[in-house]
């Protein structure tokens, strides 16, 4: 009797453990495009098309190996409309009275497996570097966890830019040559882009179809698709860009997208990319000598380091931490996320690009929409949504802890010791878009104060009490106190005026 071996959109590797325990001669592999995923949150129609003609071609990939696949699209009539129900379907039709299937990197999907009223078979999702044991054991007895510390494992473990039990070049981390200012008449390559084929055209026109009304523009559509198109887009970024991935990963340049990022994460989360290929790419480059220490370790840090990490917090934290709001954040997210106006040009920029290409890079997601979130007092629930809609490398499992976590502080202090708040000042350090800002970045007070100075000390005076003993933050609990107390009186006033009319729906 045959099997279900279950394959999600984000698990589209051989490699994949339910596939690795299958027969190939015995299962049915069965993969899914059902509106009950498609529709959560509303995603960015680029990613649902990604993940879409992802799994399309992998599914003939599978095919030509000799699988048998049931698979079953948006539109077919059939459908189902959710993964048990569609398990359950072809259940009846192949007799299998059992499913394999990989555990998923959400805890919302894990329940609807659990509860399924057929055997399900979840084996561990061992494409990831550390074991959810594994960082359980760590995690243990610590009074915090802290990335630095969790990447040395890593480093260790899997002896990448190591030289016997020390690491390479004698520092573990090489970030104070990095976060420099980039330069916009610097050359930069870009990521390389795929013509769509056939298939992809057809997964447009359904997207286009069926959730073009959401936030996001579908074309020109470039994304890489296979396997193979996504090793050309790693390659492409180790020999063009890794060099310059250290010193500019904290810079923002207006018209520029991509610096010098990779632009891999939503391939290495659908299962096209593998995490150890990618660090042994990027170590390779150092030993030849193409790239700097820095770079190769600051790149093979954001994997082996945080991505593991945040994927062991949210395994750790267990069901509900994307609901946490220990700051007691309630507004409503602002319009401008949604596409609405704003005539902050940091703002503008990264809630654009995300508009085009479903992207932003790290620095713009922590302090410029994030930032902003924060200090605005934004429900995080609200912006959990938002960034797990919008960006086409997210998934729950690194979505909420980078967002509920390291950007709202809303767990509480698990991801990050302190919030991650800035006035102007540091958007202006790392960027280009004071210049043609509507706002003045200098201005602390008055009608072109930037937004960002007024809510700065707004934030801190709404959790002085939380936050005034932080060692890390003292100082800025200091500065304020030093100021004239008719300033702060204005500050806080004009804070106050400004969160009003945002609420009220002002263009700010
Ligand atoms: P690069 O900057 O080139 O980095 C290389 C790779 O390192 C990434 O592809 C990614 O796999 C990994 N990486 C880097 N930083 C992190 C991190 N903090 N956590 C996990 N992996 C990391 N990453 C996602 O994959 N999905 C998300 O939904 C997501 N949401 C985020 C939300 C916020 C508020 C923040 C601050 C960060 C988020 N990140 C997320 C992490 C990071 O911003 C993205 O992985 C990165 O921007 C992807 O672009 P890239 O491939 O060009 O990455």
């Amino acid at each position: 009797m045959p099997r279900l071996i279950l394959v999600l959109g984000d698990q589209l590797t051989p490699a994949v453990a339910a596939l690795r325990a299958a027969e190939r001669t015995r299962d049915v592999v069965v993969m899914a495009e059902v509106m009950g995923e498609a529709t959560y949150v509303p995603h960015h129609p680029k990613k649902i098309a990604f993940v879409f003609s992802a799994m399309r071609h992998f599914a003939d990939a599978l095919r030509a190996d000799g699988w048998r696949v049931a698979y079953t699209r948006l539109d077919d009539p059939a459908n189902a409309g959710a993964i048990p129900a569609e398990l359950l379907r072809r259940a009846e039709e192949t007799g299998a009275q059992e499913v394999i299937a990989t555990e998923p990197g959400e805890w919302r999907l894990i329940g609807l497996l659990e509860d399924m009223p057929l055997p399900v078979r979840l084996l561990p999702d061992d494409r990831f570097l550390a074991t959810r044991k594994e960082f359980e054991t760590w995690a243990e007895g610590r009074k915090s966890l802290r990335m630095e510390y969790f990447y040395r494992e890593m480093r260790r473990k899997y002896a990448i830019m190591m030289e016997g039990d020390k690491p390479a070049g004698g520092q573990w981390n090489y970030d104070h040559d990095n976060r420099e200012r980039a330069r916009a008449d610097m050359f930069r390559a870009r990521p390389p882009r795929f013509d769509p084929d056939p298939i992809t055209e057809d997964v447009l026109a359904l997207v286009a179809d069926r959730f073009g009304g959401n936030f996001g523009t579908l074309r020109p559509f470039w994304f890489a698709v296979t396997r193979d198109q996504a090793r050309a887009a790693l390659d492409h970024f180790i020999t063009h860009r890794l060099a310059d991935f250290g010193p500019y990963q904290d810079a923002m340049l207006e018209g520029d997208a991509f610096l010098s990022h990779a632009v891999i994460g939503l391939y290495l989360n659908a299962g096209l990319l593998d995490a150890r290929e990618v660090c042994r790419a990027a170590e390779d480059a150092w030993r030849a000598g193409a790239v700097p220490i820095n770079s190769a370790e600051g790149f093979i840090r954001q994997i082996l380091g945080w991505r593991e990490f945040v994927r062991g917090i949210y395994f750790l934290e267990g069901p509900g931490y994307a609901q946490r709001n220990a700051l007691d954040h309630r507004r409503a997210l602002p319009a401008m996320y949604w596409g609405g106006e704003t005539r902050m040009a940091c703002m503008h920029a990264a809630i654009g690009q995300t508009r085009d290409h479903a992207y932003a890079h790290h620095i713009q997601r922590l302090m410029v929409t994030g930032n902003f979130a924060l200090l605005a007092g934004v429900d995080p629930s609200a912006v959990h949504e938002w960034y797990l809609a919008v960006y086409a490398d997210a998934y729950e499992w690194v979505e909420a802890p980078n967002v509920v976590g390291m950007s709202q502080f809303a767990d509480g202090g698990v991801v990050g010791s302190k919030p991650y708040v800035s006035s102007g000042a540091y958007i202006d350090r790392m960027s280009d878009h004071c210049k043609s800002c509507h706002y003045k970045v200098k201005d602390k007070t008055g009608a072109r104060a930037c937004p960002f100075n007024l809510l700065y000390w707004h934030f801190l005076m709404r959790h002085r009490d939380r936050f005034a003993s932080n060692p890390r933050m003292a100082q800025m609990y200091r500065t304020w106190d030093r100021m004239a107390e008719d300033r702060r009186a204005t500050v806080l006033a004009e804070g106050d005026a400004l969160l009003e009319r945002m609420s009220a729906g002002a263009v700010i």
